[in-house]
């Protein structure tokens, strides 16, 4: 059926309506005056059968094509459950007015169509039957009422819209989630191999001169920032699937830290890196994981800042259930309105986008650890003197 009207009937209000459009459709299709009166009649009479019994019927009315003919039809459709009898006056009465009525019994809705030929004569064809659509979809309000159902109708579209769009770019979002995942995985393949190999070469024990020896080292470095920023695109799609795993032992966090600033200042030659520690406590951690985290924290802290500064790591007892660990730069430092988005996928801050290389995803990794270690992450800091980022983590 082209539908050119839908009435939801839900009370006696609607009877008006379900009678004065499928009046107005009948006059615009060019029946007579009588065949427009019959048709309301017999579709009001069964409007207000259903009314009676259900307020979730709904009335469609529109046109269906038999060949070259065209009848004008309308449907009600409405709760399976509800039993209608000839007892019925209405379902009775409107059996006798339209010259084809059937009722067929669903399992979800029962529905009961009523249909009267259109003259030939009368020449209606597709874009006459466009122009009545647009015509009713334009249709101003009968009363209040309608106003009101026309209203609540469209906002209900808006509503169907937007959970299309949410339900759309979810999809997307999880799309790219698997690309990430399996471009990740793909690349990181043939990087390892490559990174193997240089290392073989690095390590040879025949002669080779200076020159080739500087390359070689140029490439090794090269690989494993590629392979950081690989791993850091398969932590992305774990954190989204939910899978990333810990392996938590119990740690010695001033043994912990020492070790990471030992290995982060032959890494980081152009940088100090001192420490502050307070007495020493018992931590529960997954090491490569918190290793994760100071080589982001304390790398971002040397590559937002100039050489030769200063990168001081601290630990100060929080209360006797968890302790700070703070990492504090005499770098670019970061305005107010970033200080919470950093720890956001992907987000970097808009005086870095051209002056440093990086994805923007190390904040974000390293936040999702330590609040899976059941600690906090947080940055202070003031532009042009420097930053400290904070994390706690519970002791043991
Ligand atoms: P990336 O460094 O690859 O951009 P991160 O997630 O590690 O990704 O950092 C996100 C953003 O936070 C950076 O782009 C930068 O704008 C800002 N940022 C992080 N650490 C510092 C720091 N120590 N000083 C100044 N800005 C920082």
């Amino acid at each position: 059926m082209i539908t050119v009207v839908s009435i939801t009937l839900e009370n006696e209000m609607d009877l008006v309506l379900a009678h004065k459009r499928t009046m107005k459709v009948a006059e615009k299709l060019g029946l007579t005056m009588s065949t427009q009166t019959t048709f309301a009649t017999a579709v009001s009479e069964i409007a207000r059968v259903v009314i009676d019994y259900s307020d979730s019927g709904v009335l469609t009315i529109g046109l269906e094509q038999q060949k070259t003919r065209y009848s004008l039809v309308a449907c009600v459709n409405f709760d399976p459950d509800i039993q209608f009898t000839n007892s019925d006056a209405g379902f009775y009465y409107a059996q006798k007015l339209v010259p084809e009525f059937t009722f067929t019994k669903g399992t979800e809705q029962s529905e009961i169509t009523m249909k009267i030929g259109i003259p030939r004569s009368l020449k209606l064809d597709k874009l006459k039957i466009t122009l009545l659509q647009r015509y009713f979809e334009d249709l101003e309000p009968l009363n209040a009422y309608d106003e009101i159902k026309q209203r609540n109708i469209s906002l209900h579209k808006i509503t169907d819209q937007q959970e299309e769009e949410l339900r759309r770019s979810k999809i997307i979002d999880e799309q790219k989630t698997e690309f990430i995942s399996i471009a990740s995985h793909e690349i990181k393949t043939p990087m390892t191999v490559l990174k193997a190999y240089t290392q073989v070469a690095k390590s040879t024990s025949e002669p080779i001169s200076d020159k080739l020896r500087d390359l070689l080292g140029k490439i090794d470095l090269q690989s494993t920032k590629l392979m950081t920023l690989v791993l850091q695109l398969m932590d992305i799609s774990k954190i989204e699937h939910g899978s990333l795993e810990y392996d938590r032992k119990r740690t010695s966090l001033n043994d912990f830290l020492t070790a990471q600033v030992q290995v982060m200042q032959s890494i980081l030659p152009h940088n100090e890196l001192s420490t502050n520690l307070c007495a020493d406590v018992d931590v529960m951690i997954d090491e490569l994981r918190m290793e994760q985290v100071c080589s982001n924290l304390i790398g971002n802290a040397a590559k937002y800042s100039g050489k030769n500064t200063n990168i001081r790591i601290f630990t100060a007892v929080l209360d006797h259930a968890y302790m700070t660990v703070g990492i504090t730069d005499q770098g670019m430092g970061i305005s107010e309105d970033n200080l919470n988005a950093i720890f956001n996928k992907f987000y970097r801050t808009e005086d870095v986008l051209k002056t440093h290389s990086g994805l923007g995803m190390g904040l974000y990794v390293t936040s999702k650890i330590i609040k899976d270690h059941g600690g906090r992450i947080w940055a202070e800091s003031s532009v042009g003197e420097g930053s400290t980022f904070f994390f706690t983590l519970p002791r043991v």
